[in-house]
């Protein structure tokens, strides 16, 4: 049985122990007495050294701790560990972080947590409710926050499992002795955690992303140094962006969406102009062709139509009399196609086949049609094959 040492010490970073078994030829070691923590309750496990080898992982098998190395160690039983503390301490904040958070949501909201996560870049806690608005929200970071500020004890204790189970947030499977987590005046919980000792120390506390799961909600949330470095990235992201439109932070939100809706109006004239150009065009080339024995003018796209304007030209032509037209951007290898709705013929079909003879794809309706070509030398095969074509003038 492992003494675990961090039960009662958190803050402990260094220890000595003895081996009382090696697994695994030496990378696996079993000590008498460890501050490691395990990977348990959504916490991640500690890193560091035993020995001077690098711990990469640290299992709870109940009774015992496992401590897995880099490499073998082949060292006395006497070994010497130390912790990894940024990382320790950074998830210590945001391990007793969740325990202040969980404990406001359920005493501001009733809201139950039914689980953790803590990862190396955020953690998430999942509440039962169905929804979660902006202002509880707020209203739980002031909340929490607060109670950071007030610096409230944190307290371990071990008690009955019975005598206390009344007073837990949440109930606990576990009987016998259990190690119980107090943040004074706000929350009780089981927990076999590493924790603060007042709630000062959890430092910041940030409330991000609100994310529906089933008839759950999971909130990401960042506590300590995590917090800062998470709104400094915040601020030079949102400053990048206020620079580039010359307003200030707190301008930039309603300038986006004047901007948005500017873009959104101009897209629209854009689409109409297009149309007007297309039209044009297609009038100026069906009055300078001279039309087939069949009577069919056949019309050639002009290069350097941008997909818009290839699209727009073709429905234009389609709208003539007595019309066959086709046109490329080359650039994209995309090909259009359109056929007088006065012709026995089918642009879609059309395209389609002289497509599917080159290994191109696509198609559309009798009226207009597109679709890509796999290589360059196929554009022209494709627009000749559909310009070429014998089209019958319709009955009507
Ligand atoms: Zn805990």
């Amino acid at each position: 049985m492992t003494n675990r040492l961090y039960y009662t010490d958190t803050y402990l970073r260094t220890f000595d122990a003895t081996i009382v078994e090696r697994a695994d030829d030496g990378r696996r070691l079993y000590l008498d007495r460890s501050a490691f923590y395990p990977t348990s309750g959504g916490q991640p496990h500690d890193r560091g050294t035993l020995g001077g080898v690098d711990v990469i992982d640290v299992v709870d098998e109940e009774e015992r701790v496992a401590h897995v190395l880099a490499a073998p160690y082949a060292g006395p039983d006497a070994v010497h560990g130390a912790i990894d503390w940024p990382r320790r301490w950074d998830f210590v904040q945001q391990h007793t972080g969740q325990h202040l958070l969980s404990g406001t949501f359920e005493a501001l909201f009733d809201m139950p947590t039914v689980s953790v996560h803590f990862g190396d870049a955020l953690s998430t806690l999942e509440l039962r409710a169905p929804a979660l608005s902006p202002a509880q929200l707020r209203r739980v970071e002031e909340h929490a926050n607060a109670l950071v500020a007030e610096n409230r004890p944190v307290i371990v204790t071990f008690e009955d499992a019975e005598a206390v189970a009344a007073r837990l947030r949440r109930p606990s499977m576990r009987t016998g002795t259990l190690r119980i987590v107090t943040i004074e005046g706000h929350d009780v919980s089981a927990c076999g955690g590493t924790h603060v000792r007042a709630t000062g120390e959890i430092g910041a506390l940030l409330l991000r992303r609100v994310e529906k799961i089933r008839d759950n909600v999971r909130i990401e949330f960042v506590c300590g140094a995590r917090a800062i470095r998470r709104a400094r990235a915040d601020y030079d992201a949102l400053s990048g962006i206020a620079m580039r439109l010359s307003a200030s932070v707190d301008e930039v939100a309603p300038l986006v969406q004047a901007q948005a809706d500017e873009a959104k109006a101009l897209a629209s004239v854009n689409r109409k102009l297009t149309e007007e150009v297309a039209g044009h065009r297609a009038r100026i080339q069906w009055e300078a062709a001279t039309p087939g024995a069949d009577g069919v003018r056949r019309l050639r796209g002009v290069d350097g139509m941008s997909s818009d304007e290839l699209r727009a030209w073709a429905a234009a032509c389609a709208a003539l009399p007595a019309t066959v037209a086709a046109g490329a951007v080359r650039s994209s290898r995309t090909i259009a196609a359109a056929v007088s709705a006065d012709l026995h013929a089918n642009a879609g079909a059309l395209l389609k086949e002289a497509l599917q003879r080159v290994g191109g794809r696509g198609g559309g309706s009798p009226r207009t049609a597109q679709g890509t070509v796999p290589e360059d030398g196929h554009v022209d095969v494709v627009l000749s094959a559909v310009l070429d074509a014998a089209y019958g003038p319709a009955a009507s």
